[in-house]
């Protein structure tokens, strides 16, 4: 039997779960929302609920610092630089304001508040580098956790964006707290990293809930990786939950410009959700989630009970 990950409780759990009444009845739906951006951690978000299974390795490796990378206004870094003002530990984070795969994406420059100014109180030190490749970014934090240990810290590198098995596992439980209600036909939130999606993929399959990720990066192979995530997943839980490429149900359609630049039907979405529910999304992910929610009931390709799982971002919405 493979051993139960260790957690260290960071958020409010169970987030609240309540139907969007307004937006059901216009939308003929029966449309719920799953509050991750109400955690009580660091001003919410899903990287809250990896971060209690990815912070016990931490400790358990005896770091002294961490070392990750994500763009200038990462929801995780923040989240991560919480988790290490509680543990004591120092957060080092590679950032680029607007990382790419192939190309620059011309993106509006998005302002150093939002998330920046939340690094700043919580003491991580951000280490800015221009926009250029991911891979670059990556190279970045390694050659980072390189200089400091040479300078004898205790470094333990996080994944970006906390996506790895563990990370995954946080979503698979996440899944437990729907228990108790008539089951959905469909799961919808944003996607990017995809421990969310593995997580939730893994904790729904072979039942009849379709778990439906709206992509935030434009990379169709992504998958690819999600299916390496979800290939660990099963190992630690020692279950048959692996997932390959081909049967994540992930939505390219709403990526808009790029990943980290806002799309117009984002911020329609973000405003028709404001102005029925009064219920705030966030630019980069959850906006573009709700614009693909919203664009699939309009034309009937979702139907029936339809939870969509707010995973966060709100305070990006003060860089836009
Ligand atoms: C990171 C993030 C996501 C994507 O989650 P992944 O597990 O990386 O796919 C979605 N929404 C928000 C607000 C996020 O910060």
């Amino acid at each position: 039997m493979p051993i139960a990950p260790e957690r260290l409780p960071l958020v409010l759990s169970p987030t609240p779960c309540h139907r969007l009444s307004v937006l059901s009845e216009r939308l003929g739906l029966e449309l719920w929302i799953k509050r991750d951006d109400l955690t009580g951690f660091a001003f919410g978000g899903n990287k809250g609920r990896k971060l209690e299974y990815l912070m016990p390795e931490v400790i358990s490796k005896r770091a002294d610092t961490v070392v990750t990378c994500g763009a200038l206004q990462s929801n995780f870094i923040r989240q991560l630089g919480a988790a290490c003002s509680r543990l004591g530990i120092r957060c080092v984070a590679a950032v680029m304001s607007h990382p790419y795969e192939d190309e620059p994406v011309a993106g509006v420059e998005r302002g150093e508040s939002g998330n920046v100014l939340l690094d700043e109180l919580l003491g991580v030190e951000l280490r800015k580098f221009a926009d250029d490749t991911w891979e670059s970014l990556y190279a970045a934090a390694a050659q980072i956790a390189f200089e400091l240990r040479s300078q004898g810290a205790a470094v333990h590198e996080i994944p970006i964006g906390g996506s790895s098995p563990l990370g995954a596992y946080a979503y698979y439980m996440a899944a437990e707290e729907l228990r108790g209600l008539p089951e959905f036909d469909t799961i919808l939130f944003a996607s990017s990293s995809g421990s969310t999606q593995v997580g939730l993929a893994a904790a729904f399959k072979g039942s009849d809930t379709h778990v439906l990720g709206i992509a935030c990066d434009p990379e169709p192979e992504i998958t690819g990786d999600f299916a390496k995530i979800s290939a660990g997943l099963a190992e630690l839980i020692g279950a048959n939950i692996a997932i390959r490429p081909e049967e994540f149900n992930l939505d390219f359609d709403f990526v808009g410009p790029g990943y980290g630049v806002a799309s117009d039907s984002g911020m329609s979405a973000i405003r028709t959700l404001a102005q029925t529910e009064g219920v705030f999304l966030d630019p980069v992910y959850t906006g573009k989630a709700f614009a693909g929610l919203l664009s699939l009931a309009l034309a009937g390709r979702i139907k029936g009970r339809v939870l969509f799982w707010h995973t966060g971002g709100t305070p990006a919405l003060f860089s836009v």
